[in-house]
């Protein structure tokens, strides 16, 4: 199914405009930084650059504003990360327009984004008080031993163009709360909604009184993330993107003792046993696989079916793949919009191409949609593609709506070609035997950061930490205790004796 219309470029560039006005922000228009749309694939709006001296001034604007937001009492910059939580509330359609128009997500997917940033701010408000550090046993009479926790600095967030919003508030809320300041690079594909946060931001600091400079913007390509990444002043770099990005920007931080929390690229899998329940398989794994068009990090990419339930749940699949409505990602019956660009619609055919040069079967989808209406835009079928063996096709992350199905025999074959890839994001197991579930949660399980049981690989909640390992990078963002990435600790040892005693009874003087 396709739904023929699209809006225009013009209603869309008049739809942004519109938003951005509700939220404040008038379009800086007059240079050849272009922001553009999916949606059409054509520009909305000249924008300027920033340039190196405008990075320069912004993280020592950030790190002046370090020296006093590092001494505000936690609680109290939790007011401010409450009052950007009111403007997002206040603001969530405007944001989700703009992550349409600029990311092409489907209206409740974009919705969904701006839910999980008002999330995280409740989050990072209760956060604000909960910085805890603990209270250890000294060995030593009338000693105390304590951990005590720190801001760290400026922290440069570098962000992609999938989740082009809530990756920052994800981090600008905890570090916010953790009494670091912000100087944030979004992808060059995603302006607009970046100046739409920032000025919502510059707007709540305003009304609780806090600096401004505890966040900047800096709208570029990636020289400008390369300043971020280079900067001594920059405690923390957090970024967001591929792994060609990540394997360049971890080693570059590494080598100024900087530190860095890398979200790489992802190649998810689930793992369908016999007993599954193939209704709720099929739900959660066409979400994962098509949702997003296939741009999420954690969307399912590779599919491990028992062979004995392959050709039913591979039929049903085939079904729902057929009747996806693909469009306008503004029309509420559109569940796929377009891809990010025309060029990752070529890096999806040319890996379909290799994929069937090696054997691989299209079992359904594949074909371009609305080039006609729109040929600069990029609008596909999701497509499922029979494979016998996870080869290097398979094994890379084509980041693009194709789902790969293999099957298994045993358990153990299932974990092992499921652990065979070179990332470690997102992970799931459809089964009702608790026995297989457990296992695919051990340590000899999934090697993922993120394992389920029963649900998809992509959607998860703010309240648990997110991130993976091998190539993913191994950072870890958002809840539970992410937020020791954005401070430092201290370890204290306080002697309240007369006597000077020396730890592990060494005797000196
Ligand atoms: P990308 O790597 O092309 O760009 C990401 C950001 O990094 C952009 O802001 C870009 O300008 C910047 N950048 C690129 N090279 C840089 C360098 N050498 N130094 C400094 N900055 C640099 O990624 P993309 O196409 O925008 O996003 C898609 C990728 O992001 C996928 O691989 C996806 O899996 C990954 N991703 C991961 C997560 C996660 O949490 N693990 C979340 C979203 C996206």
């Amino acid at each position: 199914m396709t739904s023929n219309t699209l809006p225009t470029t013009d209603e869309l560039r008049a739809r942004a405009r519109t938003s951005l006005g509700a939220i404040g922000v008038t379009v800086p228009e007059g240079g050849d930084f272009h922001a553009r749309t999916p949606v059409t694939g054509e520009d909305l709006f000249g924008l300027k650059a920033s340039g190196a001296a405008d990075a320069e001034a912004a993280i020592g604007a950030a790190h002046t504003a370090f020296l006093t937001w590092r001494t505000t009492p936690a609680p109290r910059r939790g007011e401010l990360v409450r009052r950007l939580g009111e403007l997002l509330r206040e603001h969530k359609s405007d944001l989700a327009d703009l992550v349409t128009i600029e990311a092409g997500k489907i209206r409740s997917e974009a919705l969904g984004e701006v839910q999980e940033m008002i999330d995280i701010c409740d989050f990072a408000v209760g956060l604000s008080r909960q910085l805890y550090g603990r209270t250890i046993a000294s060995e030593r009479p009338g000693h105390r031993l304590a951990e005590t926790w720190h801001p760290l600095g400026v922290v440069g967030v570098v962000s992609a163009f999938n989740f082009p919003a809530a990756v920052w508030s994800w981090n600008t809320a905890v570090a916010l709360a953790c009494g670091d300041t912000v100087v944030w690079k979004p992808s060059e594909l995603t302006p607009l909604i970046s100046l739409a946060c920032d000025h919502l931001l510059a707007r709540a600091a305003d009304d609780v009184g806090a600096p401004r400079d505890v966040h900047r913007l800096l709208l570029g390509d990636r020289a400008v993330g390369e300043q971020l990444v280079d900067d001594p002043r920059v405690a923390l770099v957090s970024a967001t993107g591929s792994t060609r990005m990540g394997r360049e920007v971890g080693p570059r931080v590494a080598a100024r003792f900087g530190r860095s929390l890398l979200e790489l690229g992802g190649n998810n899998a689930a793992i369908v046993a016999p007993s599954a329940d193939l209704d709720l398989a099929v739900q959660g794994i066409v979400f994962a696989a098509a949702g997003t068009a296939g741009q999420r990090c954690t969307t399912l990419r590779r599919l491990i079916v028992h062979r004995d339930v392959a050709e039913p749940l591979v039929e049903r699949l085939t079904s729902a793949y057929r009747k996806l409505p693909i469009g306008d990602p503004f029309d509420e019956n559109t569940l796929v919009g377009p891809l990010i660009s025309t060029a990752a619609l070529e890096t999806m055919n040319s890996a379909l191409t290799r994929v069937q040069a090696q054997g691989g079967k299209i079992l359904a989808g594949g074909n371009r949609r609305l080039a006609e209406a729109a040929p600069q835009a990029a609008y596909t079928e999701p497509v499922l593609v029979r494979v016998d063996e996870q080869n290097e096709v398979v094994r890379e992350e084509t980041f693009a709506p194709i789902l790969y199905v293999l099957t298994y025999d045993t358990l153990e074959e299932a974990i092992a070609l499921h652990n065979d890839v070179p990332q470690g994001l997102s992970s799931s197991i459809f089964t009702r035997d608790q026995q297989e579930a457990e296992i695919f949660l051990s340590a000899a399980g999934s090697d993922c950061g993120i394992a389920n049981v029963n649900i998809g690989t992509s959607g998860a909640e703010i309240g648990g930490a997110f991130g993976g390992e091998k190539e993913t990078g191994g950072g870890r963002e958002s809840g539970s205790d992410a937020w020791k990435a954005y401070m430092r600790s201290a370890t204290n040892t306080i002697n309240y004796s007369s006597e000077l005693s020396l730890a592990q009874n060494v005797s000196f003087l």
